[in-house]
């Protein structure tokens, strides 16, 4: 997953979140500590009681201290440790506390402040998984361990409380993350698209400059070459180069046209016909047949052939250029559930290894020399308009089988 929020971003959060937590946490702790103390009906008889029992005043001037030392960590830029550093001190003097005051007494334990609670409420603020678990662990098993150290069975419900809060804090946390997840994804989406746009309007604008002299380019060529018949052969060769910067700019600009279709009831058939009868000369070339099989009655289907007539011209090349040493190209098409038309173009070539799949038909991935990385994209871009699927089968070495399911009718 790519950074998306940048760092001072995040620690902009973690100190709001850090700020809401130091003044939530010195507020339970003191209205607590308080309440128990002077305003409780059961408080203790002498009030002050509590500066002399165990560590005394020190826990609180311990806690206390963390404020200035935080101010400082958040200037330092270290806000990330602040959380951590509440936690431990919190835990560690709270036990040794505990120890003080009950070890080798046979008072009841009846110690525990709401505060402690907040460090495990406030990992899914932090949105921090280790924190909850630190906090967690952390404050059941103080609990566990002063209960076994005391023989004291006193330990089991707040124990039991803080399970509770945690099993709460856990569900939170994760659908935190996993509505971060989506986030992050939507954007990365995003962004792929607006860089698909941009190039796509790059390519446009680009396209149009380069066709038109493109265009008088070929007619000149084509002039001399039929002035000139007995002539140099390189002239079909040029014509042959210009017709690919042709394509190739074709296919660059239908990144940023607004697609729009012309969609009609179409015979596949003839649409196979048709691409059969352009792309025999090439195959034949390399020692390749092409083999259709069809079902006997295909339906109509509604279309842009012209879209589609390049979808397949572009899986046929593939096709082709995957089988340098010939061999069996084989078209299958068939209807197959729910009103879908299943069109399969299936290859000996070198396959596809299992690691580079994903990356086909992402813009400029090409694996050739000459290639442009751009017949997949386009194909899956006019599939997609179509509101069908391309779909990649390959074994290394074996060949490729590429699936293509469309709706028979869009309605
Ligand atoms: P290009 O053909 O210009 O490279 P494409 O988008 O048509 O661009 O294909 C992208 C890449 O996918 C190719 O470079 C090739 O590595 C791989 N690929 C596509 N079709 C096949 C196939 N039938 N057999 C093997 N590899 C293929
Ligand atoms: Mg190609």
């Amino acid at each position: 997953m790519k950074e998306i929020v940048s760092i001072p971003r995040l620690e902009f959060e973690e100190k709001k979140a850090i700020k809401l937590f130091i003044t939530l946490f010195y507020s339970f702790l003191f209205i607590f500590e308080i309440f128990f103390n002077f305003l409780s009906p059961d408080r203790p008889k002498d009030q002050l009681a509590f500066l002399h029992k165990g560590l005394g005043i020190w826990v609180y001037i311990i806690i206390l201290s963390l404020l200035p030392i935080s101010t400082y960590l958040i200037k330092k830029q270290k806000v990330f440790v602040i959380k951590y550093m509440f936690l431990y001190t919190y835990l560690i003097t709270n036990f040794i506390q505990n120890m003080l005051v009950y070890y080798g007494t046979d008072k009841p334990f009846e110690e525990g402040n709401i505060a402690e609670i907040l460090f495990v409420l406030f990992s899914p603020i932090f949105i921090n998984k280790r924190f909850f678990w630190i906090a967690s662990i952390g404050s059941i098993g103080k609990y566990l361990l002063i209960g076994l150290i005391l023989h004291d069975s006193h330990v089991f419900i707040p124990s039991l409380i803080f399970c509770v809060f945690s099993a709460i804090s856990f569900i939170i946390l994760n659908r935190f993350f996993s509505y971060i997840n989506s986030l992050t994804l939507i954007h990365e989406d995003l962004r792929q698209k607006e860089k698909l746009a941009v190039v796509g309007q790059m390519a446009t604008a680009i396209g149009h400059e380069i066709r038109n002299p493109l265009a008088s380019l070929k007619g000149f060529t084509q002039l001399q070459q039929e002035s000139n018949p007995e002539g140099n052969a390189f002239y079909s060769i040029m014509i042959q180069e210009i017709d690919r910067i042709n394509s190739i700019v074709t296919d660059l600009m239908y990144l940023g046209k607004p697609r729009a279709k012309k969609l009609k009831q179409e015979n596949i058939e003839e649409i196979i016909s048709y691409i059969l009868s352009i792309s025999q000369p090439l195959a034949q070339r390399q020692g390749i047949n092409l083999v259709t099989v069809f079902e006997d009655s295909l339906p109509h289907i509604e279309c842009d052939a012209d879209q589609l007539k390049q979808v397949f011209i572009n899986l046929i090349k593939n096709a082709i250029e995957a089988m340098p040493d010939g061999g069996n190209i084989q078209i299958n098409i068939k209807v197959i559930e729910d009103n879908r038309l299943l069109i399969s173009v299936k290859d000996e070539g070198y396959g596809i290894p299992e690691e580079h799949l994903e990356n086909i038909g992402t813009p400029f991935y090409t694996t050739k020399m000459e290639g442009t990385g751009l017949g997949l994209m386009v194909s899956n871009q006019i599939i997609k308009d179509h509101k069908g699927e391309l779909i990649f089968d390959s074994f290394l070495g074996l060949g490729t089988r590429v699936d293509i399911k469309v709706p028979i009718s869009q309605h």
